[in-house]
């Protein structure tokens, strides 16, 4: 799939349709803080039973895909929706 690095679309802090950056969202470290996490700690301390185990020894071939559009007025980021699959991710200059 190819996909503009640039593109016009509306941004919701600024009301209007401006010009956007579009950047893959990357992946960050687990929150400690965050109540999911917390909570898998805590199961993990030996409170209720072992939490499930990862599924192993397959690897989805093809991955969720986010997107973050940040708008270049106010520079504010948001995203659409949920991701998507897609096999094949490319830039594209304009
Ligand atoms: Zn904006």
């Amino acid at each position: 799939m190819k996909y503009p690095k640039q593109m016009r679309t509306y941004c919701p802090f600024c009301r209007k349709h401006t010009i956007h950056k579009v950047e893959k969202v990357k992946k960050r470290p687990r929150s400690e803080l965050s109540q999911g996490q917390r909570r898998f700690r805590r199961i993990l301390k030996g409170y209720r039973g072992f939490p499930r185990p990862n599924p192993t020894g397959r690897e989805k071939p093809v991955k969720k895909l986010d997107l973050r559009f940040v708008c270049t007025v106010c520079g504010k980021a948001h995203t659409r929706g949920k991701g998507f699959r897609v096999k094949k991710f490319e830039m594209t200059e304009e």
